[in-house]
């Protein structure tokens, strides 16, 4: 073989990949990077883990996690039909690709087109390239807001017909949450697959589950990563009509809910109070942490998610990042146009945050200092 490279399709030659943020192996360094939950999952919850390790291990797992659906039709009192669970809801976004759109080609341009807001989760375009579907990223208002139904159809860019749309809500990275009546115009108006992802929405003070049984189209996205403190087993579902929901079973891979995760969800659902508790806490300390910053002289969108979306006094956002970093603390941040100028921090512990804080106070005051 003369040229390896010629073996993989010409698509992947131009794809940039997905970028996660960094997990790091050097110790002591706090991770305000992948908005990952502070707390640790409810007790019970490890208990259930623990015991569920042993010779069964060599078993494969419940294909179709029925014992986990039946809990989040319970939860969601709708049927276990409407449910798909899927290897964290990464994995369900990436099916709904295969599933509802079409490859750029032969058919309507509509058919093909995936469309999302910009800011929003960047792992959407990726999708979309993986896929050769074809891109609308569609810009929020300059202030992250949601353009009504109105203005979407005067900027005529938004496609009604889009085979696919990702609405993240309350979205990220900008932390902004979007009223349901807001979230509703846009899927009445809307005559393709609406995925809404619900991924922060714990944190939130409304959710749209409603519309995912009110409307076919609509489905939405959860995850047991953000709220329920279980990024490391990947565990995501969507809600949505029957009909869409099989769809999307028949193409999945047969077992791709890992034992552990399914058992660690179920238990989950068994101590939603737990985690209530949990919720409330980060939503307490994310209004302290701002109000913080605030006073001093960060820019802090509100956020309705564990993470807030600040735009640094003094220095640039990517200075921050690097001197944040020499701190040993981790935010994130993007060189895209429109969000360059801000920093993405995850709500840590109380304790993270007051370091955080008290590094933010540090680099303020040597700055002035310096000026003196
Ligand atoms: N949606 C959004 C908006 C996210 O930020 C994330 C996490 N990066 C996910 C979905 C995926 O979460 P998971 O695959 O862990 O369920």
């Amino acid at each position: 073989m003369s040229d390896v490279s010629q073996l993989v399709r010409p698509l992947l030659g131009q794809l940039h990949a997905y970028v996660p943020g960094e997990q790091p192996k050097i110790a002591g360094l706090i991770k305000l990077n992948t908005n990952e939950n502070p707390n640790p999952p409810s007790p019970k919850v490890l208990k259930a883990i623990r015991s569920a390790t042993d010779a069964r291990l060599r078993l494969y797992p419940n294909p179709t996690a029925d014992r986990l659906r039946e809990k989040l039709a319970a939860h969601h009192k709708c049927k276990p039909e409407n449910v798909i669970v899927g290897n964290g809801s990464d994995e369900l976004l990436a099916l709904a690709t295969r599933v509802f759109v079409e490859p750029a080609g032969n058919v309507a341009p509509s058919r093909s087109t995936i469309q999302y807001f910009t800011p929003s989760y960047s792992l959407y375009p990726v999708l979309a390239d993986i896929h050769g579907a074809v891109k609308n990223g569609v810009p929020l208002r300059a202030d992250f807001t949601l353009p009504s139904v109105e203005e979407l159809r005067r900027g005529g860019q938004w496609n009604f017909d889009a085979a696919l749309t990702y609405l993240t809500t309350p979205n990220a990275p900008s932390g902004r949450g979007y009223a349901t009546a807001e979230l509703e115009d846009l899927c009445r108006a809307h005559r393709g697959v609406a995925v809404l992802d619900e991924a922060y929405v714990d944190f939130a003070g409304e959710h749209a589950m409603p519309l995912a049984f009110k409307y076919p189209h609509v489905i939405v996205a959860r995850t047991f990563s953000k709220g329920y403190s279980l990024c490391f087993l990947r565990v995501g579902y969507f809600v949505g009509h029957p009909e869409l929901i099989a769809a999307l079973h028949k193409v999945r891979d047969s077992y791709n809910v890992n034992g552990i995760g399914q058992i660690a969800a179920e238990a989950t659902l068994n101590n939603v109070a737990y985690y209530r508790k949990n919720f409330r806490r980060i939503i307490a300390t994310r209004k302290r942490v701002s109000d913080a910053l605030s006073k001093l002289g960060f820019e802090v969108l509100p956020s309705q998610t564990n993470f807030i979306f600040v735009r640094p006094p003094l220095f640039s956002a990517r200075d921050w990042l690097e001197k944040l970093r020499a701190e040993k603390i981790l935010v994130r941040w993007w060189d895209y146009p429109n969000v360059r100028d801000y920093l993405r921090v995850t709500i840590g512990t109380d304790n993270e945050m007051k370091t955080l804080l008290q590094v933010a106070k540090r680099i303020i005051s040597t700055r002035e200092k310096a000026r003196r």
